[in-house]
């Protein structure tokens, strides 16, 4: 458990366990009556996750492929300079993980990371990830994060973190306030607003590490982008040996096809 959630007062948000007796777990995504060992989610909903989970998808930015496309990178990806060496996806925003994201960002149930990271952990391994060193939260400016209570990178990367076993840690810094990537009219303004936005401390070493970002929704990719060039800015000594990053959803216009059957 994160010392995150202490410091926000967050635990003292769930529900006590003599309570949970009396109220039996229901579907976040639709809140119909399931078992404790669906973990929050209906069947119907963990089936349209895992379809989403399995649609091919370029490694490289994450836009979605055609239905018989081979793994590799979409036509787009060969002529772009990107600063990931990979990216993993559970989806595309829209549907029930689109629904399920903005509970967790903007109704506050911080505790849908718990229920999302294993999804996320799900299409690490379906890429066959094999090499994780270090997790590494996509930091809120602090203002932004004193007015949501909390960050949902960290909360996703620290339960991430207890999965994998690797180390989590909140290496990098936001020097200033961004505007909201969504609120920018298209993606050169997005890489305007966050380029030079992340600093990473000179002492960390990341020196041979396979480190991975963690973030909600990639939009554009500009975000990540800048927060991989703040991690790769260190002395040549220091330098991970990759750097990627895993999200819950990527923004896209070829989005997966899903039922209108739900809502959240
Ligand atoms: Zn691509």
């Amino acid at each position: 458990m994160s010392d995150a959630r202490f410091k926000f007062g967050l635990l003292k948000r769930r529900r006590p366990q003599p309570l949970a007796a009396l109220f039996p777990p229901t579907c976040w995504a639709t809140g119909q009556s399931i078992a404790p060992s669906d973990k929050g989610l209906c069947r119907e909903i963990q089936e349209q996750l895992r379809q989403q989970l399995l649609w091919p998808y370029c490694q490289r930015c994450g836009s979605t492929l055609g239905p018989f496309a081979a793994r590799g990178s979409c036509q787009n990806c060969p002529h772009r300079k990107i600063g990931l060496d990979r990216i993993v996806r559970v989806g595309t925003l829209n549907g029930p993980l689109s629904r399920l994201i903005h509970s967790m960002k903007f109704a506050r149930h911080w505790a849908l990371a718990a229920i999302l990271a294993p999804w996320m952990a799900e299409a690490l391994r379906h890429a066959q990830v094999d090499a994780v060193d270090q997790f590494v939260p996509v930091p809120l400016h602090w203002s932004r994060q004193w007015r949501r209570g909390f960050n949902q990178a960290f909360e996703l990367a620290s339960e991430l973190s207890g999965i994998f076993e690797a180390p989590c840690d909140d290496l990098l810094r936001r020097k200033r306030a961004t505007i909201a990537q969504t609120a920018m009219q298209n993606a050169t303004a997005r890489l305007d607003n966050v380029r030079g936005a992340f600093i990473l401390p000179s002492h960390v070493d990341l020196s041979g590490l396979n480190v991975w970002l963690v973030d909600d929704v990639c939009t554009t990719g500009a975000t990540l982008h800048a927060a991989a060039a703040a991690l790769r800015n260190v002395s040549a000594t220091n330098r991970p040996a990759s750097i990627s990053a895993v999200v819950l959803a990527v923004a896209d216009a070829a989005a997966i096809p899903d039922s209108p059957n739900t809502s959240l």
